[in-house]
């Protein structure tokens, strides 16, 4: 089916803010990845800081920044003043008119998340449908957290089976359980995480409680038959044999078959300052490769197939 013949008649809107094309991990094959924006969760170690706040958000490129002052100059709130040779933005005042896009030369003002119908959607991830068909590919819906904006999610997911495109949608399962299951018919493949079975410690570094998470793993595991487990190994949350061994036992006893370790990583460190956010998990080393491979290992040991990323 080509972009211009697209028949889609939801016209209802979600926040996005980004759409990934060509990637090759998230599902099979070659994938469009539709970012959501706004997450339940406030997990201290989040690479897409970005995705958090389900409004859409001023961010600044501080490290290219000249501090040539035309933005401070044009912003008609007075929301900007340079101070201690950078840029600071007084976000109660800012109003996200945008002029400080418009003026700034080396483009270090853009805002995060933008409002999409279900029909521009479709007509933007249809323009790579050819690769999505050559290479038993599809559609991945991430966030943030999807569920956030159900109604919008669940009228993707049907458009893209009225299209016969494979689904996967990434979800931190701290869902609503009836949205979870009269959305489950329209993915093909569930992403869900497990990040601690310990409800305390879950609070602690997340900000909610793990109780609604483990609920719908069941519910999830037996609704759907490709649900991957996908836990990421943090020093200093989860990072040991027993916290992992949990995990692993618990989606076992559920039915789960599969498993995918993500290392943690630090690449969306410098987004915070950007977003006028503080980082909360300074000065914790990065999982070695060496310390995942001995949690492949366990999870092949219970019978679960298991991999790194993904
Ligand atoms: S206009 Fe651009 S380069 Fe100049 S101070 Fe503002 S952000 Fe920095
Ligand atoms: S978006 Fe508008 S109000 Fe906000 S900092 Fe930029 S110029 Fe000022």
């Amino acid at each position: 089916m080509s972009e211009s013949s697209v028949k889609v008649k939801s016209n209802t809107e979600g926040l996005v803010f980004d759409i990934q094309r060509y990637s090759i991990h998230d599902g099979p094959g070659i994938r469009s990845i539709v970012f959501f924006k706004g997450c339940p969760l406030k997990c201290k170690w989040c690479s897409n800081p970005e995705s958090q706040s389900s409004n859409i958000q001023l961010f600044h490129s501080h490290n290219r920044c000249k501090l040539c002052g035309r933005c401070v100059e044009m912003c008609p709130k007075n929301a900007l003043t340079i101070t201690n040779n950078e840029i600071n933005i007084d976000r109660n005042l800012c109003d996200l008119c945008g002029a400080c896009i418009d003026v700034c030369l080396y483009n270090n003002w853009r805002n995060v998340g933008k409002w999409y119908t279900v029909k521009e959607i479709m007509r933007e991830l249809l323009k790579d449908e050819k690769f999505f068909v050559t290479s038993g590919g599809g559609i991945t819906i991430s966030g943030g957290e999807p569920f956030q904006q159900k109604k919008f999610l669940k009228e993707l997911l049907e458009e893209c089976n009225n299209m016969c495109l494979n689904t996967a949608v990434e979800t931190c399962g701290y869902v609503n359980t009836s949205a979870l299951k009269n959305t489950l018919p329209f993915i093909d493949i569930l992403l869900m995480d497990l990040k601690h079975m310990n409800e305390k410690k879950h609070l602690e570094w997340t900000g909610v409680s793990n109780k609604l998470i483990l609920k719908n793993w069941e519910v999830a595991a037996s609704n759907c038959k490709n649900t991957i487990c996908r836990i990421p190994v943090l020093n200093g949350f989860n990072n040991t044999e027993s916290e992992i061994k949990e995990i692993l036992n618990f989606i076992a006893s559920v039915g789960i078959k599969e498993a995918h370790f993500i290392q943690y990583h630090r690449m969306g460190e410098g987004k915070y300052k950007s977003l006028g956010l503080e980082y909360m998990y300074d000065n914790i080393p990065v999982p070695t490769y060496k310390q995942i491979e001995k949690y492949l290992k366990i999870a092949e040991g219970i019978g679960l197939k298991a991999q790194i990323g993904g």
